[in-house]
Parts: C-alpha cells; sequence; structure tokens
C-alpha cells in the first residue's frame, strides 16, 4: 500500500485472517522457493509460539503477527544476530511510531515497564553449515486491554495500549517496522553486526544484573555483562570465568 516504504520487504506479501501460525506458512512459502523479503501477516495465529514450544497468544485485531522470509548468504554461526537485530528494529519503530522507550531482554523479547509487549522467534533451514533461509517471526501486542490477557499471560505480558492509553495504527506501526527492519538488515549484510550490536545494548534491560541461567536441564546463576562482537551473551559465572551464551538454547530469569 501506500504506506510501504521498503524495497524488498513486504513487496511479496501473504495476508491471512486466521493462521495457525505464520512462521509454519513461511516455512511452506520458502521451500516452495519465496523470494527474500516475503511476509507472511496474519490477523490471528491459533498455534503462535514463541522460543522452546511455547505458546505465543495471537487474539484477532489487537496485534500484529508476521513473519519474513531472508536468504543472507552467511554461515550459521551468524544466524543468532538476526534475532538481534530485528529486536532493535522493533524498538526503532516503537519509538518512532508510538513515542515508548522499550528495552530488550536477551535474546529476543522487548518490554515496557519490564513486561513483554514483543517476542521473536527465528528459525532457520541450512544446508552444508550455510544458512539457506531463515524465517523471522514477530508478534506485538498493540491495542489489547488490560483485560484482554488470559490469566498466565496477563502476569507477563503488555501492550501499547494498555500502556500508553491510545490505540495505534496497526498498518503505520507495521509499514515502520519493515522499513527499519529492511534496512538494519542491509546494513547488517554489507558492514556487519557492531552498529547493530552498539544499538542493542543501549536499549538491553538487565546488563550488570545477576540472573538464572536456564540452558536444558542446567541451571546457574550470574552476573550479564553485556553482549560480543557475534550477538552471544556475556555472562560471569561463580566462579569468575566469562561464559558465552548462543540463543535458541538458553533461557534467562531475573534472580
Ligand atoms: P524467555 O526469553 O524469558 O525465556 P521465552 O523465550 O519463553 O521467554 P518467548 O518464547 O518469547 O518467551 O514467548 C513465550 C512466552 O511468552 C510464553 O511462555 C508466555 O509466558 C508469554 N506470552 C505468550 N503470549 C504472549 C503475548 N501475547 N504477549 C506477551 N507474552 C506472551
Amino acid at each position: 500500500g501506500p504506506l510501504l516504504e521498503t524495497e524488498r520487504f513486504g513487496r511479496d506479501y501473504h495476508f491471512y485472517a486466521s493462521l495457525p501460525s505464520t512462521n509454519r506458512t513461511a516455512k511452506e512459502l520458502a521451500r516452495q522457493g519465496a523470494a527474500e523479503g516475503t511476509v507472511v501477516l496474519a490477523e490471528e495465529q491459533t498455534e503462535g509460539r514463541g522460543r522452546l514450544g511455547r505458546g505465543w497468544y495471537s487474539p484477532p485485531g489487537l496485534g500484529i503477527y508476521f513473519t519474513v522470509i531472508l536468504r543472507p548468504a552467511i554461515p550459521l554461526g551468524l544466524a543468532p544476530q538476526v534475532t538481534l537485530l530485528a529486536s532493535v528494529a522493533v524498538c526503532k519503530a516503537l519509538e518512532t511510531v508510538a513515542g515508548v522507550q522499550p528495552s530488550i531482554k536477551w535474546p529476543n523479547d522487548v518490554l515496557l515497564h519490564g513486561k513483554k509487549l514483543c517476542g521473536t522467534l527465528t528459525e532457520l533451514n541450512a544446508e552444508m553449515e550455510a544458512v539457506n533461509y531463515l524465517v523471522v517471526g514477530t508478534g506485538i501486542n498493540v491495542n489489547q486491554g488490560p483485560e484482554d490477557f488470559p490469566g498466565e499471560v496477563a502476569k507477563v505480558a503488555t501492550s501499547l495500549y494498555a500502556t500508553t492509553g491510545e490505540k495505534v495504527d496497526r498498518a503505520r506501526l507495521f509499514a515502520a517496522l519493515l522499513r527499519f527492519f529492511e534496512a538494519d538488515y542491509k546494513h547488517w549484510l554489507s558492514a556487519g553486526f557492531e552498529r547493530l550490536r552498539s544499538e542493542w545494548l543501549e536499549r538491553a534491560a538487565g546488563m550488570g544484573t545477576t540472573v538464572r541461567v536456564i540452558a536444558g536441564q542446567q541451571e546457574w546463576i550470574g552476573r550479564a555483562e553485556g553482549i560480543d562482537s557475534d550477538g552471544a551473551l556475556l555472562v560471569r559465572d561463580g566462579g569468575g570465568e566469562l561464559r558465552r551464551l548462543i540463543s535458541g538454547e538458553v533461557s534467562l530469569r531475573p534472580e
């Protein structure tokens, strides 16, 4: 539409009133050869997912649920940076369109006043240690009222409307998001992660604080100290050793 100011992102565009999961449909389209920048958008998701198989509550009409297909020519190890760059792009769109100051909880949660506003789930398909395609799925709570979240989710979630008391035009926010996402993605491909790393750190929540690290069956407590040049989280453990954590396997909890 007239709002869209991107070159590739959202130019191939699949809109659905309802989908089980935008990532799932995007993966099917990617397998069939969909172009980089293809967007899958749904008004609701009935089986929306977060990381580690957790659910993402996606009621109709109130949020933005979409997935972008990317085909970067990169080694597998760089893929986690895409989740971080997507979180930065979401923050810039929220700052510009809604005037809020979100923070990012590593690796993928965008928070307002400590509550979850947005989550990003990146899934990848690789051949021979190189990325074939990535799907980057994002769910944002926009116009939900505080009473619109079910009990368990209500404890951790917030929306723009619940925070500011103002409804936001989802099409405008979405267009801004695709614009920032595409610009940051192009910058990343040509110039690398360094600027995005700074932009991520400027917004990082919980740096310098004590966190509980949950990696499968293992749990330990340490102090979050930043992210390195690859986007791995740096946590100093009880023995004083600095450990690098890769997103995908690890969850953090405040301690
Ligand atoms: P963490 O990064 O803290 O380990 P996580 O990775 O489990 O959390 P996600 O995978 O991003 O978090 O999201 C799934 C979780 O988010 C669910 O377990 C639920 O608690 C919460 N959640 C579900 N739907 C929503 C929503 N619409 N808004 C905010 N939070 C939600």
